[in-house]
């Protein structure tokens, strides 16, 4: 508390507070400050401070004592603007006492209305108001409300109803009627004396009549509400912390519910869903705010209040343009007309979905109510995903939901909405979409084996694997939708089914059986919801608009034009396909980080020789097999050079254990032993012998490549002959051949060395040099810890966190969803460090590494390529340890852009405010200072 000022009184076109108050008066009081001072017609009344909420659970329990008189002398205040006083039988005041949080928490905390009415002034306000049911009716209102609020009135156990909703069912019931509003004013001064009578009888407590102590419960209760369940689970789910508290704001009531000629609404500035600048809005004649969050009535659209009220409907209208043009943002308000007055309850930024983010965000900097800058921080980068992604019509997904065909849920991998057939086999996936259906691909889990089918399929589901499984890697670089690690799924592959454990029983679903399911929450559902593709995906991938025919797509286009230029992070893409490399290069790519070549084993004709030389006895016969290899790598390489020009192209060296790419199953063991002419048996004993209980910790990476290192020769020449080629078509190729899995110096001399003798091999061959680097991926800890030596072979370092998360946690990338479960649900982890880089742990190994490559090789050339360069977190540390690009899968690209931008722009707000305030003054940042003078800390109960 600066200045031990507890309560700031608002109204009559001027306010004690401002909007820059929010830490002390919360949301709510510092909107309703500001609109007085700006002229906005708000209802009178006062704010008590946060900061008495941290007195309050300092004293347990109490108020500070000066308070109530403090109370008083505001309520005079409001007394003297409104012309009624507090408790007058004849002209009563009645007020709101309502929580507010600086953040808002819609719902969390609690409120109560019509406060000050008593069995005196109900007849005050009834003759006042010459309508005798509305005082009975808000009386019985205040009753039920202050009842449940402050005297803590609940249902006693959970089959237990409401108390008062029985009681006024009952009377509901014994009148004869159905809806409150039929009740007959005797039946609403019964319910006041029912209402009262079960207080007692349950409490042991006389309901107060006397309206100061009823305000003073009121206020207390609200300041306990901000412990209650709901608000330390709201708080918890939102990194909110305890000590912030909330503040108070006490209000003269205005009643939209006093007859034909008074009604209450909430509108949007702007249109929250599609961003489009026009009013946005519902009222409700005759009725109260509660009465249009119920749903019993339908509200009318806010653009026929023209017809009913005009002269409300410009100022309305006046209020929109004033509040818009005073915050610079699109607000969310409430308000009420109390007989023909408009008085505005609330405002406050309105939510919006991502499509209206990117909008409003352009709009308003192209009419320069905001700057570019500006506009680019106000745009989740997340929010990008509903604006690329193909969608649901959300009325019907929401259907679906509540139809009870809800299935199950998993881990989020892949954004976007799908809509399929099931198919258990990547095979089936392919034949099916062959005869033109849509499938979603079923399985425990994925593997490269299925790449084919994977491509085929709309989406991906499976019951195993985190968020850098196979699964949903390759969704997020496909642009598939995918939800992975759903544990509710049981696989019979034989039969042809899955059992999914739903809440409402084990459901069964077999081969054909349509599902719908939105990547972006992790949602599955039973049943075809159709969806459509996104406009950008329209014009940058599908080519079926054009950019003057797509007004999203060109928000879209000019908002990422500005992140462009104000980031200082390169963004390139994992992209293994030539058609990969060209959905980058749409989305903004200026390079490939990542080509991971083993996916192109799959392609048409390759499996076999790879598998050929995979169960090979000799050198000799290794060869022969990779001779077959080598012109279909050429030319993937070729394809992949020719997309991208001279923007620079990572391609690494064989990856994943062998096993992966033997078939498992008799039948397919059986087709390899024809094919080689070796016996089954001895096929069968390739696989077994190449089993491994750790395959992630075993023979793979650049292990393989010392293994057998003619596979390495192979690929190189692949790559360096395509260079040339390309090279040859005018083409300036920029190729870099990335060794995986380096922990050890002399396990990149060893690889380095290799592709350096092909590389001069192939450069004789063909008479031509092309400039190409070599360098590793830094993804073990090992090779963190000794970069300094590393970067004396490495040209650059690409950041392999997925892999360096899983070694640095000790926790299998492809098993982690239980143990993640269990761990978020317990505040054991934040957040999943496989989406987002862990900056403790992970992080200083990256910082490290980053600090001794470039002793050792100033300048050097540095890069993530692990599923985090798509996460706006980590492409934020990226940008503070100082890499020179994120790369991540085509889809994420956009979003990459923007939080590079974001991540620039804050850097440079941060060192322009830490050049203003002279260092022995800088302040903590304000959550740790709150942090401190926190009264408790929240517990999940
Ligand atoms: C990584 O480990 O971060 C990486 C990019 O390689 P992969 O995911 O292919 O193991
Ligand atoms: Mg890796």
């Amino acid at each position: 508390m600066a200045n031990g000022k507890r309560i700031y009184s608002f109204g009559g076109g001027k306010a004690e507070g401002s909007r820059d108050m929010k830490e002390v008066l919360g949301g709510k009081g510092a909107g309703l400050a500001e609109m007085s001072n700006i002229g906005i017609p708000v209802p009178p009344g006062f704010t008590i401070t946060t900061d008495v909420c941290t007195a309050f659970y300092a004293g347990r329990g109490k108020l500070p004592r000066d308070l109530v008189p403090g109370m008083r002398a505001a309520l005079a205040k409001v007394e003297a603007l409104t012309g009624k006083r507090f408790g007058d039988p004849e002209n009563p005041l009645l007020v709101s006492v309502r929580s507010g949080a600086r953040v808002s928490m819609p719902g969390m905390m609690d409120t109560v209305l019509n406060l000050g009415l008593n069995d005196r002034t109900v007849e005050g306000l009834a003759r006042r108001s010459g309508n005798e049911r509305f005082a009975w009716d808000s009386y019985r209102r205040f009753c039920a409300m202050f009842g449940d609020v402050v005297l803590g009135m609940k249902p006693e156990k959970k089959e237990d109803r409401d108390p008062f909703e029985v009681i006024l069912e009952r009377k509901k019931h014994a009148h004869g009627v159905k809806i409150d509003s039929d009740l007959p004013v005797d039946a609403l001064r019964q319910l006041v004396s029912e209402f009262k009578a079960e207080v007692r009888s349950r409490k042991g407590v006389a309901f107060p009549d006397d309206p100061m102590d009823q305000l003073v419960a009121a206020v207390e209760a609200v300041f306990r509400s901000w412990e209650n369940d709901r608000a330390i689970a709201y708080r918890e789910l939102n990194g909110i912390p305890s000590g912030w508290g909330t503040a108070v704001s006490v209000q003269a009531m205005v009643f939209g519910n006093m007859g034909e000629d008074s009604g209450t609404g909430v509108a949007f500035t702007r249109n929250p869903a599609t961003g489009d600048d026009t009013f946005y809005g519902e009222f409700l004649v005759n009725a109260q705010g509660e009465d249009v969050v119920a749903g019993t009535r339908t509200p009318q659209k806010i653009a026929e209040l023209e017809a009913r009220w005009p002269e409300i409907a410009k100022q309305l209208e006046g209020v929109r343009a004033r509040l818009e043009r005073h915050y610079r943002e699109m607000q969310d308000i409430e308000f009420t007309i109390e007989r023909r007055k408009l008085y505005v309850l609330q405002t406050r930024t309105g939510k919006r979905t991502g499509h209206a983010a990117v909008r409003i965000a352009v709009d308003m900097a192209e009419k320069r109510l905001i700057s570019r800058e500006e506009a680019l921080l106000r745009v989740e980068p997340m929010a990008l995903n509903q604006v690329l992604r193909p969608i649901f019509d959300a009325a019907k997904w929401q259907r679906a939901g509540k139809e009870g065909n809800g299935l199950a849920r998993g881990l989020p991998a892949g954004p976007g909405a799908a809509t399929g057939r099931v198919v258990f086999f990547a095979s089936d996936a392919e034949e099916w979409k062959a005869r033109g259906e849509k499938v979603i691909l079923c399985r425990h889990e994925t593997s490269p084996e299925d790449i084919r089918g994977m491509n085929a399929a709309e989406g991906f589901l499976t019951a195993f694997g985190g968020m850098t499984s196979h699964a949903a890697l390759v969704a997020r670089q496909m642009g598939k939708v995918a939800v992975v690690g759903c544990d509710a799924l049981k696989f019979d592959y034989p039969a042809r089914v899955m059992h999914v454990s739903t809440p409402r029983g084990d459901r069964t679903l077999k081969e054909g059986d349509w599902i719908s399911m939105d990547g972006s929450t992790g949602e599955v559902v039973e049943g075809r919801v159709d969806t459509s593709p996104s406009e950008v995906h329209q014009v940058l991938i599908d080519k079926t608009r054009s950019a003057s025919d797509a007004p999203v797509y060109r928000e879209y286009a000019k908002l990422l034009s500005w992140a462009d230029k104000a980031r200082r992070l390169k963004v390139r893409a994992n992209a293994d396909q030539p058609d990969q490399a060209e959905a980058a290069l749409a989305f903004g790519a200026q390079g490939i980080g990542l080509c991971r070549t083993e996916h192109m084993f799959f392609g048409e004709g390759k499996i076999g020789p790879m598998r050929e030389m995979i169960v090979a006895e000799t050198e000799a016969d290794r060869r022969k097999a990779l001779a077959k290899l080598l012109p279909f790598q050429r030319q993937d390489f070729a394809g992949i050079f020719r997309a991208m020009g001279s923007r620079p192209v990572t391609i690494r060296t064989i990856d994943p254990p062998l096993h992966e790419f033997l078939p498992q199953d008799e039948a397919g063991i059986e087709e390899l032993a024809r094919a080689t002419g070796h016996t089954v048996e001895k096929v069968k004993a390739r696989v077994h012998a190449l089993h491994e209980s750790n395959p992630m910790l075993g023979n793979r990476g650049c292990r393989l490549g010392i293994s057998y290192p003619e596979i390495t020769e192979m690929q190189a020449r692949a790559i360096l002959e395509a260079a040339c080629g390309v090279a040859a078509e005018g083409i300036a190729v920029v190729p870099e051949v990335m060794i995986p899995l380096v922990g050890e110096k002399k396990e990149l001399d060893h690889q380095a060395g290799l592709v350096r003798r092909v590389a001069e091999e192939v450069f004789a061959e063909r008479g031509r040099k092309v400039k190409y680097a070599v360098g590793t991926m830094i993804e073990v800890p090992r090779g963190a810890l000794t970069a300094g030596e590393i970067a004396e072979t490495a040209e650059f370092f690409s950041f392999g966190t997925n892999d360096l998360t899983q070694t640095t946690f000790g926790l299998s990338r492809d098993d982690v969803g239980t143990v993640l479960y269990t761990y978020l649900e317990n505040d054991i982890y934040d957040v999943d460090p496989f989406v987002t880089v862990d900056r403790k742990g992970v992080g200083q190994l990256m910082r490290m590494a980053v600090e001794a490559g470039r002793r050792t090789r100033p300048g050097m050339k540095l890069g993530i390529c692990g599923e985090h360069g798509g996460d706006p977190s980590s492409v934020e540390f990226c940008h503070q340890i100082g890499l020179d690009y994120v790369s991540c899968s085509p889809y994420r690209l956009p979003i990459a852009r923007l939080a590079a931008a974001q991540a620039a722009l804050k850097e440079a707000a941060a060192a322009k405010a830490s050049r203003r305030a002279p260092a022995a003054k800088r302040r903590p940042p304000a959550r740790r200072a709150a942090r401190r003078a926190a009264p408790r800390r929240a517990r999940r109960r």
